[in-house]
């Protein structure tokens, strides 16, 4: 198989394979584009059945950060880590070592996080070996966790498409359909609450419905119930491709804005989207706060940055998701070109600057750190 042919390569700048026989380590780090900085990206631990699977999933993974940090205009560029294995059964301490000592061994090429089947506890493992690691738990004020500035931001790209599409200055009874009640869900929940917005609700987890309930006033339904609801707004945030043949015939809602990543199962839904004239709020414009708070927790390795700093620049940067959206919502209409399209011209004029001369990725981490972060 050829890597430069495939059909996710997408002119990444560096891929790299490792294998450590001791361990079992074997990983693959996909560096997408670091024109604006060095590439930043969760690892990813998952039994892979292929490893085609396994280099298909890195690199549409880092070349989907390329977008959402330049869209939320950070000094930063995409990659994503993937170890092929599973995490209840394959883990060990030696592993993340090794792993550490890969991504140690890229030079701050590439900066890890944790994703789906790393914790806290396994970056914290890596950190041991590598500075490359992001979030700085202790300064923040919630721990690490970047899911309350990615809920601050779905809920501002919510009120900003609300204001655009339905003229509305405030949320007072918005119907706002929520499918996924975790960590940034709920917290969204939270914020539409106090804004005056009616909930529909919908979990897997039973719990998080009740809670909803008896604390939000949330009214609860069941399962697919929750597309074909006549409401204002819909919230993915549960699993990706949640707009897909089944789901968007069902959709009464005039917006959609979650949390989700790849909410669009492909691009004709999209486009079918803005046939039907459904705001639709591009999920990584929407759920860049989560990587913007990583960022500035790891800006306060540096002596002269402080948590006063740290606050106040997530504050204003998150807010700004608002300003992009509206920006790309305009240019939607003016051209009548589908916004997921719109988002992607914005990110590639913004990392694909043609005055941007690539800088080297400077090796300049302090040692290494007690951080983590979250999925972003
Ligand atoms: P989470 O795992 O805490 O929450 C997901 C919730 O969805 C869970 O409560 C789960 O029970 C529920 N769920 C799963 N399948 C469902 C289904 N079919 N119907 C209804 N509910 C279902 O995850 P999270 O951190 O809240 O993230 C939510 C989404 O946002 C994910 O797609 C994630 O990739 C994306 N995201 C999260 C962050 C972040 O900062 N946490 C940042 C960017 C993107």
């Amino acid at each position: 198989m050829s890597v430069y042919a495939h059909k996710e390569f997408d002119d990444h700048q560096q891929i790299a394979f490792f294998n450590d026989r001791q361990s079992g380590l074997r990983a693959i780090i996909a560096v997408h584009n670091t024109n604006l900085g060095p590439a930043l990206g969760g690892c990813r631990m998952w039994p892979y059945s292929y490893e085609e699977d396994a280099i298909k999933d890195v690199l549409r993974l880092s070349r989907g950060m390329t977008y959402k940090s330049a869209i939320a205009n950070l000094k930063l560029g995409g990659g994503k880590a993937v170890i092929i294995g599973d995490p209840r059964t394959e883990k060990s301490d030696a592993l993340l070592y090794a792993m550490g000592d890969f991504i140690e061994g890229l030079g701050g090429r590439y900066i890890t996080a944790e994703d789906s089947g790393t914790s806290v506890t396994d970056i914290l493992k890596m950190g041991e070996r590598t500075s490359y690691v992001s979030g700085v738990d202790k300064a923040s004020d919630h721990g690490g966790d970047p899911s309350p500035s990615t809920a601050y931001g779905v809920f501002i790209s919510l009120r900003e498409a609300v204001a655009y599409k339905m003229q509305r200055p405030d949320l007072k009874g918005l119907k706002v359909a929520i499918q996924g009640l975790g960590n940034v869900g709920y917290r969204l929940a939270e914020y539409l609450h106090e804004a005056g917005a009616l909930l529909y609700v919908t979990d897997i987890v039973q719990a998080s419905v009740d809670r909803a309930v008896r604390e939000l006033d949330a009214i609860a339904v069941t399962g697919d119930e929750i597309f074909s609801l006549d409401v204002d707004v819909f919230a993915p945030c549960a699993l990706g491709a949640a707009i897909n043949d089944k789901t968007i015939g069902q959709l009464k809602a005039g917006i959609i804005a979650g949390a989700a990543n790849n909410q669009l199962a492909t691009v004709d839904h999209g486009l079918q989207l803005h046939k039907k004239g459904i705001l639709y709020t591009p999920d990584y414009v929407v759920n860049a706060g989560g990587i913007i708070d990583v960022y500035y927790q790891r800006k306060m390795l540096e002596p002269e940055y402080s948590a006063q700093n740290y606050a106040s620049d997530l504050a204003t940067k998150v807010e700004e998701i608002g300003d992009t959206l509206k920006e790309i919502f305009e240019r939607s209409a003016a051209e009548n070109i589908p916004t997921f399209m719109v988002a992607d011209r914005v990110a590639e004029e913004r990392f694909n600057k043609t005055d941007l001369v690539r800088q080297p990725i400077k090796s300049d981490a302090p040692a290494a750190t007690q951080s983590y972060s979250k999925s972003v």
